[in-house]
């Protein structure tokens, strides 16, 4: 009927405003590294901010001894307890407790939000053996993994630039993060030292370079995105402080504000930028992260429910609530295999209250989450092909047998399949037969657990 070809005609605008051909992704790739340029160039010199790390040593592998983290910046936090046995026996064991942070928490105010996180701490610290407390006169030393923009002053202290990922906490904006912790940690009566502050791409760059030296970049395809990567100090203009015998820095790009007119941008994009916390920021993100994408497909279902009658006359009012559809359930509907696209049916069903779903509705909402991954996975390959570019890379040189590996982590790198083979896959086709021998992409777990773990061992006052 005329109403299924408007539905259709929707979808079809959709995929087409959603085009990554490989020109395109070209100029992304380009854009990122004119953006990163620009970013090592001055302070704010870019919407990449490219932030110093301090992170200029990466871990050598004879780390010893038992160290703790804190993993904040998603929905969850952690606390970890990573027992490094040095040279030989690497990372011996490692015990976590998760905890999902409250709604309320995540924009109320910081002190509720870093009591709740030392409260955790405490606990979890608290109920561990007797064999576990420090010696005498020690005191017990944690990596804090805090995955939000943060200017560095050291490699232990640094002021929040802003939220994102949902998390809007104004008072603590601009203030030491550590600062902050430490207050906390002090009000619960816990006696441990920060000894490193990093972001979770840093510690995925620590944790996968431990076990693999060729390691150069780390990516985060989560809630949100963002990268780091191993730059040589000598091209970063704004770094004043001393050259570091490495010669290297870690870089946190914040890559997930990357911004570009070559974005394939659509009105539901807008949209979803408009009534987010942080409008006209972290598109890049808004855009691929797992965050968004279920929300991005929700939004063109209400748009195909009011404008083409798709789910019948009346527009099945779950589908307004913003969120309502994660990502997870996107990625369940998209790896649907069953020829009824029963699971399909079910999450329509189960989330968003619309019953008796047609077969051919169904494969419509697969193709739609089929247009929102793909142009999501393709621009996270432009991204890491940018990165590539930028350090030279990307190419074969004649007489080098240099190796690169990029280590990835994030739920929707490691549930999401469709999403991830799309990625690799673009990567591949970015890259041209020759050089993709040479590039490598790894999962790499837990960077933001043992990664930090692993940093505060190497920054620990009893080495
Ligand atoms: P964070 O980024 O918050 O530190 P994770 O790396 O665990 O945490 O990523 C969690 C995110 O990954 C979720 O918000 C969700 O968007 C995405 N995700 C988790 N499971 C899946 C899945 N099965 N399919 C697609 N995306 C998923
Ligand atoms: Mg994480």
């Amino acid at each position: 009927s005329g109403k299924w070809g408007h539905a259709e005609s929707i979808l079809k605008v959709f995929g087409e405003e959603c085009g990554t051909p490989i020109e395109k992704l070209r100029k992304v790739a380009e854009a990122m590294v004119v953006e990163m340029h620009a970013g090592l160039a001055s302070e704010g010199g870019s919407k990449l901010k490219m932030l110093i790390s301090y992170v200029d040593n990466l871990p050598s592998g004879d780390e010893k001894g038992l160290f703790y983290a804190l993993d904040l910046g998603g929905t969850n936090f952690r606390a970890l307890r990573v027992e490094l046995g040095g040279k030989e026996k690497g990372v011996v064991n490692v015990d976590s407790e998760e905890v999902s942070i409250p709604p309320h928490l995540m924009t109320g105010s910081s002190h509720d939000l870093f009591d709740f996180i030392a409260t955790s701490l405490a606990k979890f610290v608290s109920s561990e053996p007797e064999e576990f407390r420090p010696l005498p006169g020690r005191k017990r030393e944690l990596g804090f993994t805090f995955s939000f923009p943060v200017r560095q002053t050291s490699i232990s202290s640094g002021t929040l630039i802003k939220w994102s990922k949902g998390f809007s906490i104004e008072d603590v904006v601009g203030e030491d993060i550590v600062g902050e912790l430490t207050k906390s940690l002090e009000r619960v009566g816990l006696d441990m030292r920060v000894a490193a502050l990093i972001n979770d791409t840093v510690g995925t760059v620590a944790k996968a370079r431990f076990g693999n030296k060729d390691v150069i970049a780390g990516v985060i395809l989560g809630t949100g995105t963002n990268a780091a990567y191993l730059e040589n100090v000598t091209t970063i203009p704004k770094w004043q402080g001393l050259l570091p015998k490495s010669g290297e820095m870690v870089i946190n790009m914040e890559w997930g504000n990357f911004c570009s007119s070559d974005l394939p941008l659509t009105e539901y994009d807008q949209a979803l930028d408009e009534a987010s916390l942080n409008p006209g920021e972290q598109i890049f993100e808004k855009i691929i992260s797992g965050m968004y994408l279920g929300d991005i497909v929700r939004r063109v279902l209400l748009k195909m429910a009011e404008k083409a009658d798709f789910f019948g006359d009346i527009v099945p009012h779950k589908l307004r609530i913003p969120f309502i559809l994660r990502t997870p359930d996107m990625s369940a509907m998209h790896h649907d295999t069953s020829s009824d696209l029963r699971v399909v049916g079910k999450k329509l069903r189960d989330i968003l209250e619309i019953e008796n779903t047609s077969l051919k509705m169904r494969k419509i909402v697969v193709e739609l989450c089929d247009i929102v991954s793909v142009r999501g996975a393709r621009l996270a390959a432009a991204g890491i092909f940018g990165i590539l570019r930028k350090l030279g890379r990307d190419t074969v040189k004649t007489g080098e047998e240099q190796k690169s590996v990029i280590a990835l982590d994030g739920g929707l790198f490691e549930h999401y399949m469709k999403f991830r083979t799309c990625m690799e896959n673009t990567l591949k086709e970015l890259l041209g037969d020759e050089a993709a021998e040479t590039i490598g992409v790894e999962h790499s777990n837990d960077g933001s657990g043992i990664g930090a773990a692993l940093l505060a061992a190497s920054q620990s006052q009893y080495l």
